[in-house]
Formats: C-alpha cells, sequence, structure tokens
C-alpha cells in the first residue's frame, strides 16, 4: 500500500510513541503498532488499534511509567 499523503513513499509496519489528552492531562502510549511511511514519515493507525489504546488508558488504574514533559508556550 502506498502512502495517501506523499503518494510516493511505502508504508511499513513499525512501532511508534503515540501522544494523546485525556481528561487534561497528556499521555505517551510506548509502542504502539503502526504503519509508517518510509518517505514523508507520515503514521497511519488502525480504528482497531485507537479503540485498544483507548480501551486501556480508561482501565489501566497505573501508567507503566511517568516522564516529564517540556512545555513551550509561543504567546509567553
Ligand atoms: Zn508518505
Amino acid at each position: 500500500m502506498n502512502c495517501s499523503v506523499c503518494k510516493n513513499g511505502e508504508l511499513f509496519n513499525t512501532v511508534t510513541d503515540y501522544q494523546t489528552k485525556f481528561k487534561g492531562e497528556y499521555i505517551v502510549v510506548r509502542n504502539v503498532p503502526v504503519q509508517q511511511c518510509n518517505v514523508c514519515g507520515e503514521y497511519i493507525m488502525s480504528y482497531a488499534t485507537i479503540k485498544q489504546i483507548e480501551d486501556m488508558i480508561q482501565s489501566k488504574k497505573k501508567p507503566d511509567a511517568y516522564i516529564e514533559v517540556s512545555v513551550f508556550d509561543m504567546t509567553g
């Protein structure tokens, strides 16, 4: 399957860190399986994977790890 963004690259299976927000908090999900373009770097996540992430975030009582997040503000 070719990349739908740049039309040139090919998609390959890999894992990435996925960032999202849940209840006002930033969350990182590590080792999320995605298909990534070898040219533009765009990645595609399946609906099943997104659903799996949502279920995991909502059912897990405690994260596996905590990291510090740097915040930059363009208005500051
Ligand atoms: Zn691409």
